[in-house]
């Protein structure tokens, strides 16, 4: 092992993405000495770039943001036990972005609220055969008063009066909604058709100044890359300037946590991370919070065995890295009489949360909303009628005729948890640093697709109401969803036997080790889950920092 340099500091937060970002700020504004762990590297904007073909919105060809084609790759193991070797810009390995701010660099910032029964699915529902469908150990309430503290401080815009139909909220949103565009003109019409519930999307962007930085310009390239006018709002330019500015934090980009130090009873002491060059470091710590996303925080723990636990930190009961989960996305897609793209950004608008929970004859449901303004590339690959040749002059006649007019609506399905979805470390496959790699294998539970097909119904309903001539849609396959909204692997709840850690993010029968990032969740919401993974950070590091 070269380069055993050792450092010494109150907490190491690994990873600084949506919940290792307020985990460092919570704990250095409490006067905490913070050590942050970044695998990925601190990009400027013109790094990320803007480049159509390498990008996180339709991952085809290595990309800029992370993680590098030379960092090594995933392990896929399909439903006949056959094995595939899935390199970071390949269809299956389920990555997320890899740099300072994690996902939150690149978003499409939608910034909902999980809604009061998402908490609780398995007493609402049921549990169906074979899943691991629970109830989280804390509902909405809990959770309301750091939702709010993640609007407030990381900034998200919204129409209040519209979202208490759905949450008890305290307080309004500190921004009001961006301007809407000529998709919510049309959907607005059709859901008054319908008779459905509307409400703008909630962005973490700023529709006005807001944090001492500039408002949304409404460029046309939003999700899946970094904003122009630094009006999104993510870990790297609230939280994480917040940490870095009491002077008690240090960020460490291109520092990959490899394992965590545990002495023998059990007390976590420190951080074994590697640099870039591949030298080996030591960051010892009264607190360890791992926050490097739902695959590679369950990597982390399995990685780090001691005589106690030989299977991984938290992991003596087989929980680390089991009910693996995501979002299975239902769709459909209408061609429209008159244009709906006016190419000002982000795109997403309007949405109903009329078919999130309460739909007759399945499990749960979906927040169904427009699309983002698509890029050419991803219109080619996902957005044309079935039937259509995929080249040639028909081809190109139809792009250039529609490009403007098919409207995409869709949304996040809340997955059913399956157990047998899970990570694992590779037996044999290793890393650039020589770490074993993880391994991903089984697929969401059955009932999840039975509710994408109601949801794709109702999306298919919703265009044709808003004046589609004619409308689509398409069957998700039975797959593993880890990509984007990756969750689930170290599930919090009150039995060791069934979670990994507690109720405040305490790996069971560890007093200073922590997870703060979305492996804690339970179920995934009907909604997309950052909002959801920062209000929790909050209310763990709070928690914490009042215990310490
Ligand atoms: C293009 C895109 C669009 C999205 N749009 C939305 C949206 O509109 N709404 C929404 O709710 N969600 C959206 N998401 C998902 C959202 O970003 C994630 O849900 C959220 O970031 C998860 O937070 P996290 O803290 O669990 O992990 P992350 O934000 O992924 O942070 C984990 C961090 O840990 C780092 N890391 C990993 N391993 C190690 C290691 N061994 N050592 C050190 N560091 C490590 C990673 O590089 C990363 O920075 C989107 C994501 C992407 C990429
Ligand atoms: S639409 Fe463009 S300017 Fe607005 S938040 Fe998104 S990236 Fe930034």
């Amino acid at each position: 092992m070269r380069g055993t340099g050792l450092m010494r500091v109150d907490a190491v937060v690994i990873g600084s993405g949506a919940g290792g970002g307020v985990a460092a700020a919570v704990l250095a504004e409490a006067g905490k000495h913070v050590l942050v762990l970044e695998r990925g590297r601190d990009l400027t904007f013109e790094e990320i770039g803007r480049d159509h073909l390498r990008n996180h919105r339709l991952t085809r060809y290595p990309h800029r943001s992370g993680p590098d084609y030379e960092d090594g790759p995933r392990v896929v193991v399909d439903a006949t036990g056959g094995e595939k070797v899935v390199r970071p810009h390949e269809p299956g390995f389920h990555g997320n972005a890899t740099l300072v701010g994690g996902g939150t660099r690149l978003y499409g910032a939608q910034a909902w609220r999980f809604l009061p029964a998402d908490f609780t699915m398995a007493s609402t529902y049921g549990v169906p055969a074979g899943s691991s469908l629970a109830d989280w150990p804390i509902g909405y309430d809990d959770l309301e008063p750091y939702y709010e503290r993640a609007e407030w401080e990381i900034g998200v815009c919204g129409d209040h009066a519209a979202g208490s139909r759905h949450w008890r909220r305290a307080r309004p949103y500190p921004m009001s909604p961006l301007p809407e565009g000529l998709q919510a003109a049309a959907l607005r019409r059709g859901a008054a058709a319908l008779g459905w519930d509307v409400l703008p999307v909630p962005l973490l962007i700023n529709s006005v100044p807001y944090g001492g930085r500039a408002a949304c310009t409404r460029c046309q390239h939003c999700v899946g890359f970094a904003c122009p006018a630094d009006a999104k709002n993510g870990s790297h330019n609230t939280v994480l300037s917040r940490a870095l500015a009491t002077g008690r934090a240090r960020l460490l980009p291109e520092a990959v946590a490899e394992r965590l130090e545990c002495d023998p009873s059990g007390r976590v002491t420190g951080v074994r991370w590697v640099d870039r060059s591949g030298a080996r470091h030591v960051a010892e710590a009264e607190v360890v919070i791992c926050a490097a996303g739902a695959i590679e925080t369950a990597r982390l723990l399995q990685n780090s065995p001691t005589r106690r636990e030989p299977h991984g930190l938290g992991n003596n009961h087989d929980q680390v890295g089991r009910h693996l989960q995501g979002h299975a996305y239902a769709w459909a897609l209408g061609e429209m009489d008159e244009p709906v793209h006016d190419g000002l950004g982000p795109g997403v608008s309007l949405a109903t949360l009329d078919f999130v929970h309460y739909n007759d004859g399945v499990i749960g449901g979906a927040m169904l909303a427009d699309e983002f303004t698509v890029l050419p590339l991803a219109f080619w690959a996902r957005n044309l009628p079935p039937g259509l040749p995929r080249w040639g002059a028909r081809n190109k006649q139809y792009m250039r005729d529609n490009y403007r007019r098919v409207m995409r609506v869709g949304g996040p399905v809340q997955e059913i948890p399956n157990p047998e979805a899970r990570t694992r470390l590779d037996p044999q496959v290793r890393d650039r640093w020589g770490i074993p790699v993880a391994r991903l294998s089984g697929a969401t539970h059955p009932e999840s697709l039975r509710t994408g097909d109601f949801i794709a119904g109702r999306a298919r309903e919703w265009l044709l109401a808003s004046g589609a001539r004619r409308a689509w849609a398409a069957r998700a396959p039975l797959t593993l969803h880890a990509g984007q909204h990756q969750s689930g692997t170290c599930r919090m709840g009150d039995d060791e036997r069934t979670s990994v850690v507690d109720r405040w993010g305490r790996v069971h029968g560890h007093d200073n080790l922590y997870v703060a990032d979305a492996s804690v969740h339970v179920t995934n919401g009907g909604v997309n889950p950052v909002l959801t993974v920062m209000a929790l950070a909050f209310r763990t590091a709070e928690r914490l920092c009042a215990d310490w």
